[in-house]
């Protein structure tokens, strides 16, 4: 008894060391506007061991550009569908922001038709090569893209609900940029959980549970929930056709990349609000927040009491939201 506990307290340690502190993170769609800066987030972080960059373009300048910095991650790039497998190959986490990103006019939903496919096909390719990796997905619309990679993984025989994440984190960021804001507080001392989906009106920001608390009247928390939920757009008519957020994304997407690895290297505590598979709604996936562990979802830590604002913003935005799912759903089933 004693040695066997001692044989798999060795083997769960060696298991851990190739991992603790030893961060191998693939970037999918490396090149692009939110690729490029996160993948440089990521590189400057020491966290990271090993850099694979993907994108179907540009990524041996990207890497080699990237390789130039005197930071600990090796960059190596993987250009093409026919490097797709290699640059998954041993790795721990996965980001995806491939695909395109909005113009003025278009909804995420719009984005479906082009990114849907995408997401798939990178989803098959992780089944195969790195099924046990955290997979972080950016690419929208993140409503319906989750529930494609997962039912790509959940066909190969390789799904696990707990390792497949929908990156919200930039609504949180921007809920708390907005609120510091307005009350002159400190950002890097806020925070506001934001639930639900990413997308217009599933986007839930809870500002009655603010950290530190915070009080608006009526009008102006009702405005600043609209600012929170159209974030996105404000920045995509600001770019008038260039694009859409891609700094603030990158920011965001590095600290949800950052916290699952420091959760994998066994940190306690790590919290980040993300989309995923849930029994909290009737929605089978949903935004909360949740503690990170070494296998990902340690646990959903779910929404507490919301206001009767906020309870009327969950009424809205759960049929949007099963709309969303069942159409990710059914680009992968039918
Ligand atoms: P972009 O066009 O600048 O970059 C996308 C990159 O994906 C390009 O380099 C392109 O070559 C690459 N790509 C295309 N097909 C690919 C494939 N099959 N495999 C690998 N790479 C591929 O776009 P962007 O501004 O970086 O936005 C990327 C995505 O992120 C968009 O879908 C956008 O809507 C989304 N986004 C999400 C959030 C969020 O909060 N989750 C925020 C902003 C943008």
């Amino acid at each position: 008894m004693f040695t066997c506990s001692r044989v798999i307290t060795s083997l769960s340690r060696s298991f851990s060391t190739s991992s603790v502190n030893n961060a191998k993170v693939a970037v999918c769609g490396a090149s692009g506007g939110i690729g490029q800066p996160l993948s440089l987030l990521l590189k400057q972080s020491p966290l990271v061991t090993q850099l694979s960059l993907y994108d179907i373009v540009n990524t041996p300048g990207v890497a080699a550009d990237l390789s130039h910095m005197d930071t600990r991650a090796s960059v190596k790039g993987y250009n093409g569908p026919d490097e797709l497998k290699n640059a998954l190959k041993g790795m721990d986490v996965v980001i995806i922001p491939a695909g395109v990103p909005r113009k003025p006019g278009m909804t995420r939903d719009d984005l479906f038709n082009t990114n849907a496919s995408i997401v798939r096909d990178l989803a098959l390719a992780i089944a195969e090569v790195c099924p046990k990796a955290l997979v972080g997905i950016i690419s929208n619309p993140v409503n319906s893209t989750v529930p494609i990679a997962s039912e790509v993984l959940l066909k190969a025989g390789v799904y696990d609900p707990n390792r497949i994440f929908g990156i919200s984190t930039l609504d949180v960021v921007r809920a708390n940029a907005f609120i510091a804001e307005a009350k002159n507080l400190d950002p890097a001392q806020v925070n506001i959980p934001v639930i639900g989906g990413h997308s217009g009106v599933t986007i839930i920001p809870l500002i009655s549970q603010a950290k530190p608390s915070v009080e608006f009247p009526a009008d102006k928390l009702k405005a600043l929930t609209e600012r929170i939920q159209e974030a996105g757009t404000e920045v995509v008519k600001a770019k008038a056709g260039t694009g859409s957020a891609t700094l603030s994304m990158a920011y965001a997407g590095a600290r949800f990349a950052l916290s699952l690895i420091k959760a994998l290297n066994g940190e306690p505590n790590v919290i980040e609000c993300t989309y995923v598979r849930s029994n909290v709604t009737e929605a089978k996936y949903f935004a909360t927040p949740v503690l990170l562990g070494p296998n990902g979802i340690q646990k959903n830590l779910g929404f507490g009491k919301l206001s009767a604002f906020e309870a009327g913003l969950l009424e809205k935005a759960i049929p949007e939201l099963k709309k969303n799912i069942q159409k990710g759903e059914d680009f992968v089933n039918k």
